[in-house]
């Protein structure tokens, strides 16, 4: 791998200090290296790869769909309609209870959308250009300028000013703080359902309530992104989903292709009706029918296996797991997490605890400094659960 690894650092942007490991196949929830070594996965490509890999029956039938695909056509353009982009748009919008969808080629693109989505839908409304949205500290939205600009850590944004304006951040779960900040100008509230790379912090029912009819009084979009904490990962399909507060705009990716890259934005038909028309917004590759295939297979084997009960019964094992973890570790600050997106806060750095379980065959990642996260892929199984806290012990120790 040494070999492999000088050849990376001296061809690719540095931008990410990597783990020292190459990756070459998966096959159910383990990876293995080009040196043959195996790995339990409890990172799942950060939460994309919800199927397992490659000899998993489930994964199998993707892999199937999308070799058909790729021999049928790979791309066509959005000049024309495709028979893939039509069944997942159809299944997407069944599945969510939103009425339209735009597919992107990334989460940062479909939060793109939810920005220009609020922006236009407040602009027809008074002709003016000086709306504001409100988004939250901690959150993470991706790395395009727009997304950025709505990415509430500072670090990320830093050196890349000027951000897009008009972008005023609140605290998770402190309405007061929200509501401060509404004003006549406020034309969306943009948030995570579950914040991921901030450190796994749910948004609470009583916080999105409220934000609701916040929105509902004001005429202000009520924006969700789901792209790390949706597609089942919660144990519902969408994490709103668990407390039927439904957005008025949403984004998804990472797990919506399950390797095949591919995000959306969906919106109410009222959104639609009063926001973007034919010429406002526009991608070469989004929606192709690759990845459409890949969305619409998904989407079937999701349902077919019933996946989202069985995220239920596996989150609920690893939550009592960490839980236990948390009590028996004098270092473990606490438990944070829904279903399968959990997150163990520190006391002190994780850096070397994440490398130690890496040595020891377990992928886990951070989420923040201090946390470790575990975005598994959802079909792991309780002995998957149990081999993991088992590798994580004796790394701690
Ligand atoms: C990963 C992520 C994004 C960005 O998605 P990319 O596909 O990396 O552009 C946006 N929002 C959330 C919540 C994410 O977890």
């Amino acid at each position: 791998m040494k070999e492999y690894i000088d050849r990376a650092e001296s061809a690719l942007l540095h931008v990410y200090n990597r783990y020292q490991v190459v990756f070459d196949h998966g096959n159910g929830v383990r990876m293995y290296d080009t040196d043959g070594k195996e790995y339990l996965d409890f990172c799942a490509g950060i939460a994309v790869n919800a199927l397992g890999y490659g000899d998993a029956e489930l994964e199998k039938e993707l892999i199937e769909a999308l070799s058909d695909q790729v021999r049928k056509v790979c791309h066509t353009s959005n000049y024309y309609y495709n028979l893939p982009a039509i069944e997942a748009s159809e299944k997407l919008t069944k599945a969510s209870g939103l009425d339209r969808v735009f597919f992107t080629n990334s989460g940062a693109e479909a939060v793109e959308g939810l920005i220009k989505t609020a922006r236009k839908y407040a602009f027809l409304k008074d002709g003016s250009t000086d709306h504001e949205i409100i988004a939250m500290e901690h959150s993470f939205h991706g790395r395009t300028m727009g997304a950025l600009s709505v990415t509430g850590n500072p670090h990320y944004r830093e050196a890349f000013e000027p951000m897009i304006g008009n972008i005023k951040f609140a605290k998770m779960n402190d309405i007061e703080s929200v509501k401060a900040l509404v004003n006549d100008k406020t034309c969306a509230i943009l948030l995570e359902t579950v914040q991921g790379e901030g450190g796994i912090y749910p948004a609470e029912e009583s916080f999105l309530k409220e934000l609701r009819s916040i929105c509902d009084e004001k005429d202000i979009l009520l924006m969700f992104d789901e792209i790390q904490c949706g597609m089942g990962r919660s144990g519902y399909l969408f994490a709103w989903q668990r407390f039927g507060i439904r957005p008025d705009v949403m984004a998804t990716a990472k797990a919506l292709g399950c390797g095949i890259p591919v995000g959306a934005f969906l919106m109410t038909q009222k959104v639609a009706d009063a926001s973007l028309v034919a010429g406002d917004h526009g991608t070469t590759y989004g929606g192709n029918p690759l990845a459409c295939r890949a969305v619409s297979t998904v989407l079937d084997l999701f349902e077919k296996r019933d996946l989202l009960s069985h995220v239920r019964e596996v989150g609920a094992y690893l939550e009592k797991k960490l839980d236990e973890l948390a009590i028996a570790n004098k270092n473990i600050v606490e438990r944070r997490g829904v279903g399968l997106m959990q997150g163990l806060e520190f006391s002190v750095p994780v850096g070397d605890i994440l490398k130690k379980c890496l040595d020891n065959g377990l992928i886990l990642i951070n989420a923040g400094p201090n946390i470790i996260r575990f975005v598994p892929p959802l079909v792991i199984t309780e002995k998957d659960v149990d081999d993991m806290i088992s590798i994580l012990e004796a790394s701690l120790s």
